[in-house]
């Protein structure tokens, strides 16, 4: 296997135009800046953010409503832990567990059932927030509870769908993007075909890969090789392997539990078909029916840019905020809050410390 020198010494090689990459995934701009990608690649290949981060793009009116069902004496909230210091308007589930509420961290959705079958009692609520890949495993454990018969477990439905989202900002011609480089995180198990779908209507190279420093550059020549000789399509040069039956049951289950709506997605707006709920038949597992409640599907406004980062329009330094008012130690915006988000992986890489290889 050739090393990083190698493979960037390649791509300075074969780079002899500009080329533009949205780097789709939160993680991997994280990666890339931990390896201080950005300034050891050809200067013609410029990388841009993509909407890749779950927590990021989660509007505070969202947050509110997770906040909200949390307060509930009868309520025992299990979530992800990056989802715990997001403030809403006012408070986040931390502050409030602080207050009193009950909040569990989880590092899976089927915890719940767990958590739910001992404490009978009470109603056990996962705010849902993830994209397509995080589908099938949530849909798996509402099948699951509605098959063994545990009704004391619901879900607050927060699943974004990026094709769509993608597809929306690639119709912007300033943003002229050559490439995806896109993360197992946002397609294992998902629908493949809609990125097949994106490659061909916006005629770009994808590539989906791992998270090492010698995945992302594989993934880049390949991206490069595919832009100069015309072609458009998604490779996955992943070590993560699916087989053909586990698409098939994945997209069985999203299908019996999920449908999409137009979704506010947090700094992009109302979004087509963006966001997964719960059927009508599984009501039941639907914190929002259950608790009657309305995810808002209008936004809060605030300086931060975050909406035009994660779009491919700018990056962290166009932000008068960033390192000055916004910091890791007091974010301002979603994109510093989260440890996915764009904004906290340049200040952690390239102002607070900085890691090169
Ligand atoms: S630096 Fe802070 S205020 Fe500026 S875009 Fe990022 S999160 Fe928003």
């Amino acid at each position: 296997m050739p090393s990083s020198r190698e493979l960037l010494l390649e791509l300075q090689q074969i780079v002899d135009r500009p080329i533009r990459i949205m780097v789709v995934c939160g993680t991997h701009n994280r990666a890339i800046l931990r390896y201080d990608l950005r300034n050891r690649l050809p200067q013609n290949l410029e990388l841009v953010s993509g909407p890749g981060c779950t927590v990021c793009v989660m509007p505070s009116g969202h947050i509110d409503v997770v906040v909200k069902i949390a307060r509930q004496p009868d309520v025992i909230t299990a979530t992800c832990e990056d989802l715990l210091q997001v403030k809403g308007t006012r408070e986040s589930l931390a502050s409030v567990r602080q207050k009193g509420a009950q909040v569990e961290v989880i590092s899976s959705p089927r915890e719940c059932l767990a958590i739910a079958e001992a404490n009978p009692d009470k109603i056990i609520v996962y705010p849902a927030v993830g994209f397509e890949a995080t589908a099938p495993g949530i849909a798996e454990v509402i099948l699951e509870a509605a098959s063994r018969g545990v009704d004391n477990f619901c879900v607050i439905p927060s699943i974004r769908l990026l094709p769509p989202t993608l597809d929306s900002l690639l119709a912007d011609p300033h943003l002229n993007i050559d490439g995806l480089l896109c993360s197992d995180h946002i397609n294992s198990l998902s629908d493949t075909e809609a990125y097949t779908g994106l490659a061909k209507k916006h005629h770009l190279a994808c590539c989906i890969a791992g998270f090492e420093q010698e995945d992302i550059l594989r993934c880049l020549l390949n991206m490069v090789g595919q832009i100069k000789s015309g072609v458009a399509q998604v490779d996955n040069l992943s070590t993560v392997v699916y087989s053909s039956e586990e698409y098939v049951k994945a997209k069985q289950m999203v299908t019996e539990v999920f449908f999409a709506v137009d979704t506010i997605w947090r700094g992009l707006g109302i979004i087509e078909e963006s966001g997964f709920v719960i059927r009508d038949e599984l009501s039941l597992y639907d914190a929002t029916k259950r608790f009657n409640v309305r995810l808002p599907d209008e936004e809060i406004h605030c300086q931060c840019i975050c909406g035009m980062i994660m779009s491919g329009l700018g990056l962290p330094p166009d932000c008068p905020d960033f390192g000055k008012g916004c910091t890791t130690g007091h974010p301002i915006g979603p994109c510093m809050l989260s440890s996915e988000g764009i904004c906290a992986s340049y200040y952690k890489y390239t102002l607070e410390n900085s890691h090169p290889v």
